[in-house]
């Protein structure tokens, strides 16, 4: 069923051992029956355990072929091999070579499993039986004796049912009484199967083997198979061998004939040796045994080995048929999983290290992928806030937004409802009829009486923001002044308001307001633009904004807490603390005349920056000037302008004359926005004020300072916050001002710059991470070498050797996972509230999420996978013999 061609097989040693070549086998040849028992015997070094690990496809050979029921193997891949063990040979080691951490039935049944059949634990018990080990299914390989262990593995290579059993010393580390129990059960096993043992032991050769072929130096010399001589038989059947030993059969008539022979043979015989007449069935079993023999009373002689002695059938490559190992994942998983306690320390101190990499890793992917929209998202979360302001453009650097903006925002919004508010410069004050001072705040600060801005408020805008009507009632509209004037004190009469609860409070903390009907009715001078506007206080809203926290803030430059002064100012400045409710008809007028203080304007010319400036663009409507004529894009400038151009003297009207465009933007970055080509048809001497016609005022110079709306309080508001700051809105320039806006728009920027170097610090440290596993996992294979050396010479493929070594690393990576995962949102969590007490200020700074969770497993699989890989490949490359033997 199986020979072997020409089979070479040369060691060559390592420099350190003399660098010379030991012909291990050279170019043996040999022809092995279909079943019997063959002793491959030799001096130790001969090379009969290299031709057996070679026949049986653990060990690679140099030169020459296998052939299997008539299939080569010169074409087969180390896969190839695997599978023909797996299908034909039963291997049995001198050292037992069981799996300790599996019990015997297991150790049976994986055997089974590797075969792709289902673990039949009655097959397994049945074996056991067979090799008295009945009942020991569930013992531990350490509770048995070393014959037991080999009887186990006399089991374990039967019960995937092998054509060939293949034993290398099966009996080298039993006493001699084992010894020959191991012996007659593989007698035994090769009535049915072949059997190819490897001795040195001349003498059980002699008495099992049905053929025995001798090495030396790696080629064979002596090849010799039992054959029976018939002895010579006297009429009535008694044998006389070689006429010198009698056989009578039990039960055997003895004639008259035998009896003379007999004692001829006595009577010369005994003159030179010992005659023994044995009725003691015991001693003569052991002549029979040793003087070969049979119970036919013929002589067993080895002779050389011819072919016609090896019986075998007649096979085609179609005769070989091989099955593919498959080691279970659960097998694959507990074996991985097993060798995760030999070095107990070790594997702390890995997964510690890999778990501080891996955390700073995940650390500093949260610091590098700080989203300014998340963090603010997350600040809203945090502070429980309510109402969100959208202004244009960044924080400082303000801008207005125009009829057009607001539309575009309220129509990819339409979940929310949004508010104009137009901000209040820098004054509010009360006086009195002669226009003396009763009451003057300059300062937005939680305790000052200066308003922040002025919104229209009805019974929805009250639902909308939670308002409560504290004092008085609600404003009204009154009839409409006759005539405008700059100073606009004659209409003031008109324009009811109410002013938010902290205002009413702080007043009523300052001279000389002792209660409500002390503010009833006064009038507010209010500053918007570069006009003050004037306003009859009829009742107090009460909104539910918490100041307590800046309440006793210091507000100076040099104090410590100069971030908790920038964010209590944003919570006033956009947010109702301060605010002031108008009725919808005033609102418009108010927003219609003034363009806003917080509109900053730049002068192009050739598309270069030449004059920034903040002038007051007047709607001309209601300016009592000769320029009233004003239509289109025409404007008057201010002579300041002209002169900043370079342009003065005479050349003025000239150059005015000739077509002077001016191009203006409503804020500091030309690129980003829309600007207006104003054409200037005239100047003035006043400083500070464009004049342009109404409709060019409308569209491009009038508008609110923010808009105001509340949360849900849920992801829409998220989706809400992110729309600010997508590409299309970026267009707009909105901003959302959030108590974190200003701190977290400079920390963004800044985060920006060290995210790489952070990112190839992550690296390094992932990297470290990595060779910390690598060396785990070599240290797990030289402990485990052995054992899967076994694994593979009972069939297992090198895949499966890859599988069991992925699942110890990729426990350990689970492990490193789960707790990198656990640290990294504990230490976002500690650098976020340290923000928040320590600096006192509101910001989630950090936004730890599932992004980085699965960043984290991505580079934890990565770095288990690379830094396991190549141990275990290196590893999966080498020979079952080479790994069992520990090389
Ligand atoms: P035996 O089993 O008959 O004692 P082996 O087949 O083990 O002999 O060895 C045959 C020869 O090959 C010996 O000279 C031995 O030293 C050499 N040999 C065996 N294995 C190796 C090895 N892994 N590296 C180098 N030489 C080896
Ligand atoms: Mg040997």
């Amino acid at each position: 069923m199986i020979s072997v061609r020409n089979l070479t097989k040369i060691y060559k040693l390592s420099k350190k051992k003399g660098g010379q070549q030991v012909v291990a086998l050279n170019s043996v040849s040999i022809d092995f029956p279909d079943k019997g028992l063959v002793f491959l015997l030799g001096k130790s070094g001969s090379g009969k355990s290299t031709l057996l690990n070679s026949i049986g496809g653990l060990d690679t050979f140099d030169s020459g072929e296998i052939i299997i029921k008539g299939k080569s193997s010169s074409n087969f891949k180390q896969s190839d091999f695997d599978s023909y063990r797996n299908t034909y040979i039963g291997f049995i080691f001198q050292e037992y070579n069981i799996l300790e951490e599996f019990s015997v039935g297991k150790n049976l049944s994986l055997a089974l499993e590797l075969q792709g059949k289902k673990a039949d634990k009655e097959a397994v018990n049945r074996l056991l039986e067979q090799v008295d080990l009945a009942g020991y299914y569930k013992r531990k390989p350490n509770q048995l004796s070393g014959g037991q262990k080999q009887r186990v593995a006399i089991a374990r290579a039967l019960i995937k049912d092998p054509e060939i059993i293949m034993a290398d010393e099966p009996t080298g580390a039993l006493d001699s009484n084992t010894g020959k129990q191991v012996m007659d059960t593989l007698k035994k096993l090769s009535k049915e199967k072949l059997v190819i043992i490897v001795s040195h032991d001349r003498e059980f050769a002699e008495i099992y083997g049905d053929r025995i072929v001798e090495l030396k130096d790696g080629t064979i010399i002596r090849d010799e198979t039992k054959n029976e001589v018939e002895a010579v038989k006297s009429a009535s059947g008694i044998s006389f061998i070689d006429d010198k030993i009698v056989h009578i059969k039990k039960g055997q008539q003895v004639s008259k004939e035998d009896m003379m022979h007999i004692g001829k043979m006595l009577l010369e015989k005994t003159q030179n040796s010992d005659a023994i007449i044995s009725f003691d069935e015991k001693s003569n079993e052991t002549v029979k045994k040793t003087a070969f023999i049979t119970d036919e009373g013929n002589r067993e002689v080895f002779a050389a080995t011819q072919d016609k002695d090896i019986v075998r059938k007649q096979y085609s490559p179609g005769d070989c048929r091989m099955i593919k190992s498959k080691l279970g994942f659960k097998d694959a998983f507990k074996m991985g999983a097993s060798s995760l306690k030999h070095k107990p320390i070790r594997l702390i101190f890995t997964i510690l290290l890999a778990v501080i990499a891996f955390t700073m890793f995940g650390v500093i992917n949260t610091f590098s992928s700080f989203n300014e929209a998340q963090s603010i998202y997350d600040t809203i979360q945090t502070l429980d806030i309510k109402t969100l302001a959208i202004s244009n453009q960044k924080y400082n650097n303000e801008g207005i937004i125009t009829d057009e903006t607001y539309s575009k925002i309220v129509e990819d919004n339409p979940n929310y409802t949004f508010n104009k508010v137009i901000g209040v410069g820098g004054r509010t004050g009360i006086y009195n009829t002669n226009g003396n001072t009763v009451n003057e705040s300059y300062t937005m600060l939680p305790n000052s009486t200066c308003a922040s801005g002025i919104m229209s408020v009805n019974e929805n805008v009250k639902n909308q923001f939670g308002l409560e009507l504290y004092k008085g009632r609600f404003p009204k509209d009154n009839p409409k002044p006759t005539s405008w004037t700059d100073d606009g004190f004659e209409t003031h009469e008109n324009k009811e308001i109410c002013i938010s609860y902290n205002l009413y409070k702080n007043y009523l903390d300052a001279y000389p307001f002792s209660g409500w009907e002390d503010l009833q009715d006064e009038t507010l001078s209010v500053q918007i633009g570069y006009y003050d506007e004037y306003f009859k206080i009829v009742g107090v809203l009460k909104d539910d904004t918490d100041i307590s926290k800046y309440e006793n803030l210091e507000m100076n430059t040099t104090s410590s807490n100069y971030l908790q002064q920038q964010e209590s100012t944003i919570v006033i400045k956009y947010g109702l603390v301060n605010m002031l409710y108008s009725t919808n008809e005033v609102f418009k007028e108010i927003s219609e005349h003034y363009s806003s203080t917080n509109v900053r304007f730049i002068i192009y010319e050739n598309n270069e920056n030449r004059y920034n400036y903040a002038p007051d663009f007047l709607n001309v409507k209601d300016i009592d000037l000769e320029i009233k004529y004003l239509t289109g894009n025409k404007a008057v400038v201010p002579i300041d302008v002209l002169t900043w151009l370079g342009i003065d003297g005479a050349d003025i009207n000239r150059t005015i004359e000739n077509g002077l465009t001016i191009k203006v933007a409503n804020n500091y970055k030309y690129e980003d926005n829309h600007y207006v080509t104003l054409d200037v048809v005239g100047w003035v001497e006043t400083n500070y004020r464009v004049y342009v016609a109404e409709d060019c005022f409308k569209d491009y110079f009038c508008g609110v300072d923010y808009i105001l709306t509340t949360l849900k309080g849920n992801n829409e508001d998220k989706k809400l916050i992110e729309y600010t700051y997508a590409t299309n809105s970026k267009m707009l320039n909105l901003t959302v001002m959030c108590p974190s806006t200003p701190i977290l728009s400079g920390f963004g920027e800044t985060i920006e710059d060290i995210s790489n170097i952070l990112f190839w610090v992550g690296v390094g440290l992932a990297s470290f991470a990595g060779l910390m596993l690598m060396n785990f996992i070599s240290i797990s294979i030289s402990y485990k070498k052995r054992e899967i050396g076994v694994l593979r010479a009972i069939g297992a493929r090198a895949k499966d050797v890859f599988v069991i070594f992925l699942c110890e690393s990729m426990i350990i990576c689970l492990i490193n996972f789960l707790l990198s995962s656990i640290m990294t949102g504990v230490v976002c969590t500690i650098i976020n509230n340290s923000l928040i007490n320590d600096l006192g200020i509101t910001l989630s700074l950090l936004s730890f999420g599932i992004v980085q969770v699965l960043l984290i497993l991505a580079v934890a699989v990565f770095v288990g996978v690379v830094s396991s890989f190549f141990p275990v490949y290196r590893f999966a490359k080498k020979n079952p013999i080479d790994s069992i033997n520990n090389r």
